[in-house]
């Protein structure tokens, strides 16, 4: 597979820098090291031969004429927090990073939209939105990430269940093809019936298709007020059970997550204080936003009354800000949390809904079987549960030995149950394997043969979803 793409010689480095100019090539071996690795927990370092930053979309397009020329390897990189090795570059050769092209070039009023470069990132685009009074709902939980990389993994987080994920928030792109030929999808319109979506075909495409170099983003108005119902159960069935009652209430509530015991030991850890009743073995957290504290109090009340009528101990509303941002920060330092106490992997199976408390409980089975602890929470409100198996009481050789095996056993018993192996960060490097053994082969042809479409020389992430 590797013998098929060209070298990049000195000659190709001269090249790309009359492309991309001195200050935008790096060929130095430490000052790549950053450019070799994403968060996944399980990435192992793959280091590219050089990393080129165009600065817009028509070096972008001359850079990719000169890999397909070559046949040279491009992986395109945003911010490098994924967590499925998306952004590694496998066979080596260029790693396109996105990061100089980073505008936000118009926050549009009179059509709640934004148009931005792919080097945005979320913290970039809510701060700034934030000054309209606008809001763009997607929260990945990593403020680091880029637009490019959240469109690339179709990425999802907490507000989800009112908001939609990344592919309901984006109204268009401009994306170069491997050939260079730049492309414009969609536009700042909401109904579209012209031709095939490509912006919904780019979207989630893991930088596999092409290179997304600007985004027409859809808007809201920023919610005025957020509230949170933390509901400790005896067991995550009752949880569970009481999620599609509360679905059921007029009001959509931003987000419904779930925490097992397992993680709120963790975390408590690693946050160095106690979480309200973390003797219990399940809690769910609903996430409102409301224009009134009266409104959201009234909603409240009636997701109180569901909570109980499931077997809910309590249903506690933070009386202050501070206990507030306290209980979501304990939700969202999980990650770290557990990849600060063992060698970890991150698993976000998505199953429906109502599946979710007998999938965690045959992951609790298969956790046993293998001898390998999962501690697991995730967004009840889409049934995308979030894995996490940890490599406690075993040497490393025993950890890279069982943990194939267990993560198996999950992903079968997660399609059985109408799920699918990636809810949210993508399938990239890490889940290939799981990917194919539980993907339909035709449709696994029908994906390779729209890759064929885009990519015939295969240059572009090499190596990542499905092999080609
Ligand atoms: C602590 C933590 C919490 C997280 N929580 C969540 C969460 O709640 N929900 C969630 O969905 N994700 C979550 N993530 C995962 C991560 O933030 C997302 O996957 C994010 O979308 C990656 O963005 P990035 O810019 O870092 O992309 P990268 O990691 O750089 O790249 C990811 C993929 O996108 C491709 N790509 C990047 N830019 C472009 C572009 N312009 N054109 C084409 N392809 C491109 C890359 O080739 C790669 O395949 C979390 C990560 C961390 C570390």
């Amino acid at each position: 597979m590797k013998s098929k793409y060209g070298k990049i010689t000195s000659q190709t480095i001269k090249e790309l820098t009359a492309i991309v100019g001195k200050s935008g090539i790096i060929t130095d071996k430490d000052a790549m090291v950053g450019y070799s690795h994403d968060e996944s927990p399980i990435t192992k370092p793959h280091a590219p031969q050089v990393v080129v930053k165009p600065g817009d979309s028509q070096t972008v397009a001359k850079l990719l004429v000169l890999a397909n020329k070559k046949r040279i390897p491009v992986t395109p990189r945003g911010g490098g927090t994924g967590l499925s090795g998306g952004c590694l570059p496998l066979y080596g050769g260029i790693v396109l990073s996105l990061e100089r092209i980073n505008r936000i070039l118009e926050i549009d009023k009179e059509n709640f939209v934004a148009v931005v470069e792919p080097g945005v990132t979320l913290s970039q685009l809510y701060n700034e939105t934030e000054q309209y009074g606008l809001y763009y709902p997607v929260y990945p939980a990593e403020m680091n990430a880029t637009i490019g990389g959240n469109i690339a993994t179709n990425a999802g987080g907490m507000n989800a269940v009112k908001y939609g994920v990344t592919r309901y928030n984006v109204m268009g792109l401009e994306a170069v093809l491997p050939n260079g030929e730049i492309i414009q999808t969609g536009g700042k319109f909401a109904k579209c019936s012209s031709g095939y979506d490509l912006t919904q075909l780019i979207i989630g495409s893991e930088g596999t298709l092409a290179v997304v170099t600007k985004v027409i983003l859809k808007l809201t108005t920023k919610p005025a007020k957020r509230q949170l119902l933390f509901a400790p159960f005896t067991e995550l069935q009752k949880a569970i059970d009481a999620v599609p009652d509360i679905l059921k209430l007029e009001m959509t509530p931003t987000g419904i997550e779930f925490m097992d015991k397992s993680v709120i030991d963790i975390v408590e850890k690693y946050i160095d204080r106690e979480v309200p009743y973390h003797q219990y073995a399940a809690f769910l957290m609903v996430i409102m936003d409301g224009e009134s504290d009266d409104e959201i109090h009234e909603y409240f009340s009636k997701v109180e009354d569901i909570c109980k009528q499931h077997g809910a101990i309590e249903a506690m509303v933070p009386n202050s800000e501070r206990a507030k941002r306290r209980l979501l920060e304990a939700r969202e330092r999980i990650y770290p949390s557990i990849k600060k106490c063992a060698p970890m992997e991150a698993l976000d199976v998505v199953v429906p809904r109502s599946e979710i408390a007998k999938f965690v409980r045959k992951v609790k089975e298969i956790s046993q079987r293998h001898e390998v602890p999962v501690v697991i929470c995730g967004h009840a409100g889409d049934g995308n549960v979030h894995l996490n198996p940890i490599g406690v009481d075993m040497d490393e050789k025993e950890w890279e030995k069982r943990l194939p095996k267990l993560m198996k056993d999950i992903y079968r018993v997660g399609t059985s149950l109408g799920g699918a192996v990636s809810g949210e960060h993508g399938i990239g490097l890490h889940k290939k394997a799981y990917f194919r053994q539980e993907t339909d082969e035709a449709l696994l042809k029908t994906m390779r043969e729209i890759k064929k479409a885009f990519d015939p020389n295969n240059i572009l992430n090499p190596g990542k979803i499905f092999d080609f």
